[in-house]
C-alpha cells in the first residue's frame, strides 16, 4: 500500500486471468474513521488486509466498505474482507444495493457466459454474492469521512450504480471503472451498461478539476493534465451514442 496524500492510500490490484481491482483507503489516519474503497477479486482479501496492516493501520479503524460498483473484480473478496472486519458497514449506490440484497447477481457477473466460467473456475455457488447493504448512496451526498469531505457522484454507463468519489479541494477523483489513464474508459457491454449513459457520465466528470486520478485498474495518475477527462469524453463520444 502506498500513500497518495495524507488520507488517501492505494493498494495495487493483483491481476490474474481476471483483473483484481485496485483498492483505496481514505480518511486521515488520526481520525480512526477509515473507509476501504472496493475490496477486489476472489482470493485477494488476505493480500488487501495485509497491505493495510503493513502501513501500520489498525483494522478496527476501518469503519466501512464503499463500493464504486458491484462487479465481480471489485466485490469478489468482500466475504474474505468481512471476515476480518465484520463490523465494517457496506455502502453501495441504491441502484445496485437492491439486486445485491436480493441475490440478483446479473450486475456482479455482467454476462451469463462470464458467470458460468467464474462459478466453475472459483467454485462459486449461485447466490454467494448476496449482501445486506447498510447505506444506500443516492449520488449527490457530501460524505464526511475521516476528517475529509468526499462528494458522491452517480456516474452510470459502465454499470447502472457506478459512483465516483471526489475530493474537491485536493482535486482527487476515484472513478471506479468509468475512466482510466491513457484515454481509456470502462466497457459498456455488460448487464445494464449503456453507452449514452457512459458518455454523460464522462462529460459530467469532465467538468471537475481533477489532478489525481485513482481508477479501478491500470496505472494511477498524480499529475493529470487539465481537461484530460473532457478530452477522453470527446474522443469516445462517437462510439457512445
Ligand atoms: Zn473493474
Ligand atoms: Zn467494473
Amino acid at each position: 500500500m502506498t500513500q497518495i496524500t495524507e488520507g488517501v492510500y492505494f493498494i495495487n490490484g493483483l491481476d490474474e486471468f481476471i483483473p483484481d481491482s485496485h483498492s483505496y483507503v481514505v480518511g486521515k489516519l488520526g481520525s480512526q474513521d477509515l473507509s476501504l474503497i472496493d475490496p477486489g477479486l476472489m482470493g485477494k482479501g488476505s493480500y488487501k488486509i495485509q497491505s493495510i496492516q503493513d502501513m501500520g493501520i489498525e483494522l478496527k479503524a476501518i469503519k466501512r466498505i464503499i463500493m464504486t460498483h458491484t462487479h465481480l473484480d471489485h466485490i469478489g473478496c468482500l466475504h474474505e474482507i468481512k471476515e476480518q472486519i465484520p463490523w465494517a458497514k457496506l455502502w453501495v449506490h441504491e441502484i445496485e444495493a437492491g439486486p445485491l440484497e436480493e441475490g440478483d447477481e446479473r450486475t456482479v457477473y455482467g454476462m451469463d457466459m462470464f458467470r458460468s466460467m467464474c462459478q466453475m473456475q472459483y467454485n462459486l455457488k449461485p447466490g454467494v454474492f448476496t449482501f445486506a447493504v447498510d447505506k444506500r448512496l443516492g449520488g449527490k451526498e457530501n460524505l464526511e469521512l475521516g476528517d475529509m469531505t468526499w462528494e458522491v457522484i452517480h456516474i452510470p454507463g459502465h454499470s447502472p450504480g457506478s459512483i465516483g468519489l471526489y475530493h474537491r479541494s485536493e482535486k482527487i477523483l476515484i472513478p471506479g471503472d468509468v475512466v482510466y489513464a491513457d484515454y481509456a474508459i470502462g466497457r459498456f457491454d455488460l448487464h445494464l451498461a449503456r453507452g449514452p449513459d457512459l458518455k454523460n457520465s464522462l462529460l459530467r466528470l469532465g467538468e471537475l478539476e481533477v489532478k489525481v486520478l485513482l481508477p479501478g485498474h491500470n496505472r494511477i495518475v498524480q499529475d493529470l493534465p487539465p481537461g484530460y477527462i473532457a478530452d477522453t469524453a470527446r474522443q469516445w463520444a462517437p462510439y457512445l451514442s
